[in-house]
């Protein structure tokens, strides 16, 4: 099942060569080729228990319209939702302007009260970021930190857009929060797509070698468990089907409430990633694919469990 989950989630819509970073994540020494669902989702279970927090980073900006894409935020709140059934606090950490967008997927997954940390980005004020990354893990003590879609710092300490852009004015940093988990000995998750996001460090060569402006784009932020996915919500949607598997009861939402997270999103401000356009898209594919994706998924939970 792991691996049928793997493959699912690795369908790669946006031609973008997912899957050759999914083989190269696998085949780290941390992964011993197991599937990376099940690396991640275990590596979860082995740190958490009831009461305990994990940190949850997600917000890709779109510099073009100043918005955050539909990537990522579905993901991250389906996560936390699945934690929060598992007796876990999940704590959101994202730029100020992502904040109405997780409040409403929240509300859409009947996650009360939700945990909101905003980190500003440099460009947000006329002063430096006044709410830093820094002091979070002192705050929360979380036993891990993850990323799902999140840029991800590169080599000359830029952050890149997939198509090499320089967007660093517009991403409230979170690099350091796992900097300093991996030096705490905190479990470190990331999940993406494209090369650029926090944890492709971990597959580096990979994403210089075989990416388009891999090179320029690569993030050089590892993490304990990367999960690399056709769409970066999909990859969170597979570790809940994998914390599901582990847990024997179905976590997933339904195709038909993917949907309404996807409008839900949207009207709160969020945008896909890829034509900077107001509809109910991710990377450019129709919502009605996604919820045939999540349909895949939560049927296949459904018979095995
Ligand atoms: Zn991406
Ligand atoms: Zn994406």
């Amino acid at each position: 099942m792991f691996a049928l989950i793997d493959h699912l989630i690795t369908l790669d819509v946006g031609g973008r060569n997912s899957r050759v970073l999914s083989d190269a994540s696998r085949e780290t020494a941390s992964h011993d080729d197991e599937p990376l669902v099940k690396q991640a989702a275990e590596r979860l279970r082995s740190v958490m228990s009831p009461g305990s927090t994990v940190l949850i980073s997600t917000g890709f900006p779109i510099t073009s319209v100043g918005s955050p894409e539909t990537d990522g935020p579905l993901g991250a709140v389906v996560l936390g939702r699945a934690l929060d059934t598992l007796g876990v606090t999940p704590v959101f950490i994202v730029e100020p302007t992502l904040e109405p967008a997780i409040e409403v997927l929240c509300t859409e997954l009947r996650l009360d009260a939700p945990n909101i940390e905003t980190v500003d980005p440099p460009g947000s004020t006329e002063r430096a970021a006044t709410k830093p990354s820094r002091g979070l893990l002192g705050r929360y003590d979380p036993v891990a930190v993850v990323a799902v879609e999140k840029p991800g710092r590169t080599a000359d300490g830029t952050y890149r857009s997939m198509t090499g852009e320089d967007i660093s004015r517009s991403v409230g940093p979170v690099d350091d929060l796992f900097g300093e988990a991996v030096d705490r000995g905190i479990l470190t998750i990331g999940v993406g797509d494209g090369g650029n996001e926090i944890g492709m460090g971990s597959v580096r060569e990979a994403v210089e070698r075989k990416i388009d402006h891999g090179e320029t784009i690569a993030c050089v932020q590892p993490v304990d468990a990367l999960v690399v996915a056709g769409i970066s919500n999909w990859g969170a949607y597979g570790i809940v089907a994998g914390l599901s598997l582990l847990s024997g009861r179905n976590l997933l939402h339904t195709g038909r409430i993917d949907r309404s997270l996807l409008e839900a999103c949207v009207s709160a401000g969020c945008v896909d990633g890829l034509t900077a356009q107001s509809t109910p898209s991710v990377d450019g594919i129709s919502g009605d694919h996604h919820a045939q994706m999540v349909e895949l998924l939560y049927g296949g939970l459904t018979a095995h469990l």
